[in-house]
């Protein structure tokens, strides 16, 4: 096979796989990727969803269709006011400031720009015509100046128990004990305004989108009525993309809203998840200090993106000499050019990188270029 053949032949692969559904794509793939709430540094759980959308997006790259990544910043949030009131900021210039150390995060992990960014506080005027919309469709109502959306549909897709789905619902500040709705798993389009938070004018009074509308509208209004994939953290599949999707079919009638869905495994440090209350955070630029950036990249990407994961120092020396070797292997001739299609075909077969990594590594020249430079590794 030359290497004229194989070139012909990955440019031939028509799609992916991605969570075991079929993924043509023809010429641009809509990815949607729920971004950060800016209101603290970012850590290796939220990273490792981006590299992942990172790793599709040049995925499709290598088989000839373009990404379009929209990655949003959801800086209308209560988490968001609370922090930056304890900061003793405006939650605007105290977001400002988050998302600059974001950024300088993504750009170690050689993460490149999304082509759309948008930002919540922009999209306050669609997430009120959203609101109207879900109205005039039956899908929600008003009670004291909020808008609620019928949360069941959410529920039945979710494939929940009620006991489970009003638990996360608690968890993810869904207030399932607020008086004011039908029922406790309906959630709020639009909250009416309450003391230490943003408000906007809106037909029902003042006050401020619900995080989940925030991402419908935003997603809606950067490409219509449906992704071909929607990516976030696995903890982000209920209740947050269950009503997202939710909201967006009721609104459009477009069914699916999402062709398929990346939920990136949860990080966790000795059994349990990462988070600041627990006080385990394990932070990008503290992992990037002692080791390159690409060994941290290459940490993420070297298991199956949809299993959750233990983080300890072992694997990143782990994947450090990983790196060194798939280098190593870079300067060796004579690779067969099947070698470079067959990490082609791995890749594309839901993003099996350890696998395309270890065949770098054996055969080595030209397809251990073809992993590195494919996955962002150099
Ligand atoms: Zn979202």
């Amino acid at each position: 096979m030359s290497e004229t053949q194989v070139n012909a032949e990955i440019a031939g692969m028509s799609g992916l796989t991605l969570g075991g559904r079929q993924l043509a794509v023809l010429d641009r793939v809509r990815i949607y990727s729920c971004g950060i709430t800016p209101y603290d540094v970012t850590h290796l759980g939220h990273a490792a969803t981006f590299v992942w959308v990172d790793a599709l997006a040049r995925t499709v790259r290598m088989l000839g269709a373009e990404p379009e990544v929209c990655r949003n910043v959801t800086d209308v949030d209560d988490v968001l006011d609370e922090a930056a009131r304890r900061a003793g900021e405006p939650y605007d210039a105290f977001a400002a400031v988050q998302q600059h150390y974001f950024d300088r995060d993504m750009a170690a992990l050689n993460v490149r720009d999304v082509a759309h960014e948008p930002r919540a506080r922009r999209y306050v005027d669609q997430v009120i015509r959203l609101a109207d919309g879900l109205l005039a469709a039956g899908a929600a109502y008003v009670r004291n100046g909020s808008v609620y959306f019928h949360g069941e549909s959410a529920v039945r897709r979710s494939g929940l128990d009620l006991e489970t789905a009003l638990r996360l619902s608690a968890e993810y500040a869904g207030r399932p004990d607020d008086a004011a709705k039908d029922d406790p798993l309906d959630v709020a389009v639009w909250q009416a305004s309450e003391s230490g938070h943003p408000a906007w004018e809106s037909p029902w009074g003042q006050g401020r989108p619900g995080w989940h509308a925030e991402c419908a509208a935003m997603a809606l209004s950067v490409f219509g009525p449906v992704v071909d994939v929607h990516a976030g953290g696995a903890d982000l599949r209920f209740p947050h993309h269950a009503y997202h999707a939710a909201m967006a079919e009721a609104f459009t009638g477009a069914r699916p809203y999402a062709r398929t869905w990346l939920h990136a495994g949860t990080v966790r440090i000795g059994g349990a998840k990462m988070a600041k209350s627990a006080g385990n955070l394990v932070l990008v630029r503290d992992l990037a200090d002692g080791h390159p950036a690409a060994a941290v990249r290459l940490m993420i990407l070297d298991r199956p993106w949809d299993k959750d994961w233990d983080y300890s120092p072992g694997l990143l020396d782990r994947a450090e000499r990983r790196l060194e070797d798939l280098y190593q292997a870079t300067g060796r001739t004579g690779t067969s050019p099947a070698a470079v299609a067959e990490i082609a075909r791995l890749l594309r077969a839901d993003l099996n990188v350890a696998a395309a990594v270890d065949t770098g590594i054996e055969e080595g020249g030209a397809a251990a270029r073809s992993v590195a430079a494919t996955l962002g590794l150099t």
